[in-house]
């Protein structure tokens, strides 16, 4: 965005309802738009509703199928959805990896469904600022629910995952078996297994493996266990379970403070990220002109050594 006298028209078109103007914003957020501080504070006070439900698990589990399961479930609920596909690797933004998701392409054309999906190509800050941005975005702009689907398991995902007010984990039937997968990680931010793929050999096998990893785990100190849900997200078998599930764990979070607290949690590391992030720009800035090509000449001159250099470089910023 160009002039920034742009923002209050294309927050106003976001509200009224515009899904072209939400998906603008949240490129601005994609791309670290300059903006962003603006539309930032012109969305504050219509923030804070927002239900988030991440959805994690490996690539192929169902995830995209389930999420499209559920946003049948919500909208013969009568509620409006919104989803953030986020995949941390993918150099591709929107239509690309939308493309593949077909699943839910079912729901494209239904004005009560947002599909988004986001990657950040590498700009500083990442996903794990980017994505509560995006959602602080869909709650000011009237999106109150928001599924986030997180593509993959690595270190990002369940990060990007466990930011979420309830996540949901997506194992299959014979997950137990598997080396590969992040166990720990997701065990530690599940608040919903689902053996999705139950019609498949061995759900209740996993079932009974991750009743026992649940029983090993220290989680026992929280009063709420992750329940193990089996779904078929081909048919829709189990989604109205899982549904439920999810607002259980809602009540029990809000009653309990976990909600409250998390949120405080969240929007901590997002300031800290935040302040990093610009940190990050001023250090572009100060790296650069005279002072740094004479300091770095000196460096490999070897006249002075690296940390001193820095140093002399801080100085107007620690000042
Ligand atoms: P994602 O990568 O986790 O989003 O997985 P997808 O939703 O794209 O699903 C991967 C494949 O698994 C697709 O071919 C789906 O049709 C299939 N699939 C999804 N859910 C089920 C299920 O419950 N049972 C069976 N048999 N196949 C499923």
């Amino acid at each position: 965005m160009r002039r920034s006298r742009d923002v209050p028209t294309l927050v106003s078109r976001a509200r009224a309802g515009d899904p072209r103007a939400v998906a603008r914003l949240i490129s601005l957020v994609e791309n670290r738009d300059p903006a962003l501080p603006e539309v930032a504070a012109a969305l504050a006070p219509y923030t804070g509703t927002a239900q988030v439900i991440g959805l994690t698990g490996s690539p192929g589990v169902g995830k995209s199928t389930l999420t499209s399961a559920l946003i049948t479930h919500l909208r013969q609920q009568g509620e409006e959805v919104a989803v953030l596909a986020v995949d941390p690797s993918s150099p591709f933004t929107g239509g690309a990896i939308l493309g593949d998701r077909v699943r839910m392409q079912d729901h494209a054309t239904d004005p009560g469904v947002f599909i988004r999906s986001m990657a950040t190509r590498g700009h500083l800050g990442g996903l794990s600022l980017a994505t509560p941005e995006a959602v602080r975005l869909l709650d000011a702009v009237g999106r109150h629910l928001v599924l986030v689907e997180t593509v993959g398991v690595g270190q990002v995902e369940v990060e990007v995952a466990g930011k979420a007010d309830t996540t949901v984990v997506v194992v299959n039937p014979g997950w137990g078996d598997s080396v590969q997968a992040n166990k720990a990680g997701l065990m530690e931010i599940a608040d919903v297994f689902v053996i999705n793929k139950a019609d498949r050999r061995g759900a209740e096998e996993t079932a009974r493996d991750l009743v026992q990893m649940l029983d090993l785990s220290e989680l026992g100190h929280e009063a709420w266990r992750p329940p193990i849900l089996s779904t078929v997200a081909t048919d829709g078998t189990g989604v109205v379970e899982l549904w439920d599930a999810v607002l259980a764990h809602r009540a029990y979070a809000e009653s309990s403070g976990q909600l409250a607290e998390r949120r405080s949690f969240r929007l901590r590391e997002e300031l800290r990220e935040i302040v990093a992030l610009r940190l990050g720009w001023r250090a572009r800035e100060i790296c650069s002109g005279e002072r740094w090509d004479q300091l770095t000449d000196e460096v490999v001159a070897r006249s002075t050594d690296p940390w001193t250099a820095a140093d002399e470089m801080l100085a107007p910023v620690d000042a």
